[in-house]
Formats: C-alpha cells, sequence, structure tokens
C-alpha cells in the first residue's frame, strides 16, 4: 500500500516511511492512494471473532509491503496483551438501542492506548530493520503523553519528549507522564495551551535541518498508523450489533472520529458520525456556519477535548474536496495565516452529509455524569459525557446510537465528584502512583528555547 499528502506535493511512499515520519514533508497529512475495501460478508464474519484477529485483518491491508503477517500478528498480540477487558473494546448498553463502546481498558485508562500500543510495537520493529535512533515529540492535551510513554517508554533506540499544557491536564494525567522511569522519557510542562504546543511540534517539523538531524517523529494522531489501528473498533462494533450504528464521538483534534470515516470508505456501513464537543466547540460551528474559525481556548472538565485547531480535520477537507490536494494546501495555508477560512459549499455539503456536530459545556456534562449514573449506576468520564450530551440533544437516532468512551473515570476524579458527589474507585493500574518522584521540566512557549531542551536532552 502506498501513502499520499493531503497537500500534493511529497514523494507516495510506504507504510513504515508514514510510520516513521508521521507528518508529511510538505506539512500535509498522509493517507492510503485508495482506500482498502472490505465487502457486506467479510465485515459480517467479524462477527464473534477476537478483536486481535479483526485488527490483523484490518491492519494488514495498510501495512503490506513494510511488515509480514507474521510481524504483524507478534505486534497485534503485544499491542493488547496488557489490555483489563479480554474482548479490548467491549459494548455496554446504557438505555433502548443506547450503547457504550468502552475504549478505555489499556494501561493509561484512555482510548490512545488502543493506537499507540499498536504504534509502539510497529515502531520498534520498523526502526530494528531500518537502523539509527527516532525522537518523537508529542504535544499531548492529557491522554496521548502517558499512552505514547506507556507504549514508548524503555524502547531501545527511541527518545521521547512529551509536551503538556501546564497546569491543564488533570493530576493522574499528570502523574502518569511524570512519573514513567525510564531514561528515553522526558516531559515537558509548557507555559501555554495544547494548540501551542501543537503549534510547537508543527514548528520544529518545519525546521527540516532539524527535524533530519534528530530523526523526529510525530505520534499524534496526525500519524496515519494511530487512524489505521482506531478503524478496527468502528468494524467490531458495527458487526456485534449486526447493522449500521450512529456513533457519537467525544471530539478534539478529530483523529478518532475520522477513524470512523474512514471504515465507511472502506465499505462498512456507517449511520451518521456526530461530533461531540465541548466549549471548544470550532468543529460544531464549522458544519453549522460553514466557517472554519478557531478562537481562544478554553479548560473545561474535559481537558482532552480542550482543542481549537483540530489537525485531522485536514483529512476531512481532503476527502470532501474530492482529494483536491491544490486546494487542500491553498485551504490550509490560508488558515495557518488568517485563522479562518471559509468553506466552498460542495465542500461543505459533503461534510454535512456524513457528520453532525453538538457542543456541551460544562453544565451539561455533568448533568450526563450524573443522568447516567442515576439510571444505570455507572459512572462515565467527563469526555464521553460530553458525548451523552451529545446523543441526548440528537433526539431519536434511526439507528443504534454507540458512544465512544474514550477514558476511565478514575483519571478525572474532580468532575465526577462535582458531578454525583463522590470519587469514582481508584483502579489497580493507579495504586501507588502519587508516591512516585515526578520527572518535568517547566518550559516558556517558545519553539526555541524547546529546540534547546531537546538538543541538550539528546546529548546533541
Ligand atoms: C484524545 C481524547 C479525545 C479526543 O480524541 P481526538 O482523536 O483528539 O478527537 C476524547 N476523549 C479522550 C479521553 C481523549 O483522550
Amino acid at each position: 500500500m502506498q501513502f499520499i499528502s493531503t497537500r500534493g506535493q511529497a514523494p507516495q511512499t510506504s507504510f513504515s516511511d508514514v510510520l516513521l515520519a508521521g507528518l508529511a514533508p510538505d506539512g500535509g497529512l498522509y493517507l492510503p492512494q485508495s482506500w482498502p475495501q472490505f465487502s457486506p460478508s467479510e465485515i459480517a464474519a467479524f462477527k464473534g471473532q477476537r478483536y486481535q484477529d479483526v485488527a490483523f485483518a484490518i491492519l494488514s491491508r495498510f501495512t503490506a509491503g513494510s511488515f509480514s503477517d507474521a510481524e504483524l500478528r507478534d505486534a497485534v498480540t503485544a499491542a493488547y496483551a496488557d489490555f483489563d477487558a479480554p474482548d479490548i473494546a467491549p459494548l455496554v448498553e446504557i438505555g433502548d438501542g443506547q450503547y457504550l463502546l468502552e475504549l478505555f481498558h489499556g494501561p493509561t485508562l484512555a482510548f490512545k492506548d488502543i493506537a499507540l500500543q499498536v504504534l509502539g510495537q510497529l515502531f520498534s520493529r520498523a526502526l530494528a530493520k531500518r537502523g539509527g535512533r527516532a525522537t518523537i515529540v508529542a504535544a499531548t492535551s492529557g491522554d496521548t503523553g502517558s499512552a505514547a510513554i506507556a507504549a514508548l517508554g524503555g524502547l531501545a533506540n527511541i527518545d521521547v519528549f512529551v509536551m503538556h499544557p501546564r497546569g491543564r491536564v488533570s493530576d493522574v494525567q499528570r502523574l502518569q507522564m511524570t512519573t514513567s522511569a525510564h531514561a528515553n522519557v522526558h516531559n515537558i510542562a509548557l507555559e501555554g495551551s495544547f494548540d501551542d504546543a501543537q503549534g510547537i511540534v508543527k514548528t520544529l517539523f518545519a525546521d527540516t535541518a532539524f527535524a533530519d538531524a534528530i530523526s523526529l517523529t510525530a505520534v499524534n494522531s496526525i500519524n496515519f498508523a494511530r487512524i489505521a489501528a482506531q478503524c478496527v473498533y468502528y468494524f467490531t462494533a458495527t458487526a456485534a450489533l449486526g447493522k449500521p450504528v450512529t456513533f457519537v464521538v467525544p471530539t478534539g483534534n478529530f483523529g478518532d472520529i475520522f477513524a470512523g470515516e474512514a471504515a465507511s470508505r472502506m465499505g462498512l456501513d456507517v449511520g451518521r458520525l456526530v461530533i461531540a464537543t465541548n466549549a471548544n466547540d470550532i468543529l460544531a460551528r464549522t458544519l453549522n456556519d460553514g466557517v472554519y474559525e478557531s478562537g481562544a481556548s478554553h479548560a473545561t472538565l474535559s481537558p482532552s477535548m480542550d482543542i481549537q485547531v483540530a489537525s485531522n480535520f485536514e483529512r476531512a477537507l481532503f476527502e470532501a474536496a474530492g482529494r483536491d490536494a491544490d486546494w487542500t494546501a491553498a485551504a490550509m495555508s490560508d488558515f495557518s495565516r488568517s485563522r479562518k477560512l471559509a468553506l466552498p459549499p460542495a465542500v461543505l455539503e459533503n461534510l454535512r452529509a456524513r457528520y453532525s456536530a453538538f457542543a456541551s459545556d460544562d453544565l451539561e456534562t455533568r448533568a450526563a455524569i450524573a443522568a447516567v449514573h442515576k439510571q444505570t449506576g455507572r459512572i462515565i468520564d467527563p469526555h464521553t459525557a460530553v458525548g451523552v450530551a451529545a446523543m441526548r440533544k440528537m433526539g431519536k437516532a434511526p439507528s443504534p446510537v454507540v458512544v465512544l468512551s474514550t477514558a476511565h473515570p478514575a483519571k478525572f476524579p474532580d468532575a465526577v465528584t462535582q458531578a454525583i458527589g463522590s470519587a469514582p474507585p481508584e483502579p489497580k493500574r493507579l495504586a501507588g502512583m502519587k508516591d512516585l518522584p515526578e520527572k518535568l521540566e517547566v518550559l516558556a512557549n517558545d519553539p526555541a528555547l524547546i529546540k534547546q531542551f531537546i538538543s541538550s536532552r539528546l546529548g546533541s
């Protein structure tokens, strides 16, 4: 399988190159040259199969030519060995035709593990084959950082730098990152927002001399390997329910929900894809008004979604524009200059045919946690709650509705306590973390300073 850039100015390349590069050299995002196709009978046959087997069947279409079947099987098996749920992504019913798809049973208790564990396994195999070292710099709104550290900490030939917005992640999220004992893990608490951190990553990539010198790589959801791994649960959930599903997806960087679009382009019959956002509602406004315009980022109860500029939206725009790379490149460069992009009517229409969007504030988030708790006894986390709030706004859907449950409630005890008056029970995975020493460096929002810090840690 070959991959192309959404901006059309990068050479076609293989899955391993995409994996190790992250961002395309023209600043665009990689997508498969054409989407692999699954027939209705192939999809129906996923019902009852082990999650790992479905993941293998889907990922092998993307990795062909880069990894052998045996390598991919080993990687997938290792990736899901440390999950608490035997079926990896269990569905639970919370109402008539309403389900949660629990994606938080991995090592760091958020859905990021599902893709990053695979990515870590593939990464170390690809690097072993190619030789040399790689430097990963990740911006995190809270969960990607810990999942990347859990997947890559201690691996040979890789250094991991994780930037989180200082004071804007939960204590549990911070501790999961800063208490890693691995020498190849470096935490930066950035004096800024997630968007600032993401901006710095882009600046480092644009500095090609620096990027090449340290073999800079991204594991944010701009890395297509993550999207590929996230398609899988759209297939397993649909196969389990036996009919097209409306998926409600708590959204920040648009990676998780774009994996739903990818599944649909691969032949899965998907109902609507519902974008659920918190007060950072740029995507909801875009679908309603046709103008993609970033504003100031707000701190909310669902910090992993406190994002204004959703990187993966570029992939959806490219597809909605009929894969017109020239238009996408011009549109993205306009947007980076003016922070505003008016969508052409045809593009907007294509987006609206697939996506709906609902924004909810903290009050509605707390109300959703309380309502689910009252009705079912289950405690949901504030990100999942933004999804449940969107489902309630959406009204009656023609198909089963599945809300992606993206984090374990114990990661956000304060928000849960505000909603139901007590904190969720602490899972074993978090026990004792508070007593460990923390390693982190507080740095100003300045790309030059971050560059210096990375160089000094790498001893280069
Ligand atoms: C990352 C994250 C999201 C948002 O996912 P995107 O792919 O960035 O849209 C939602 N919920 C939780 C808990 C997350 O960690």
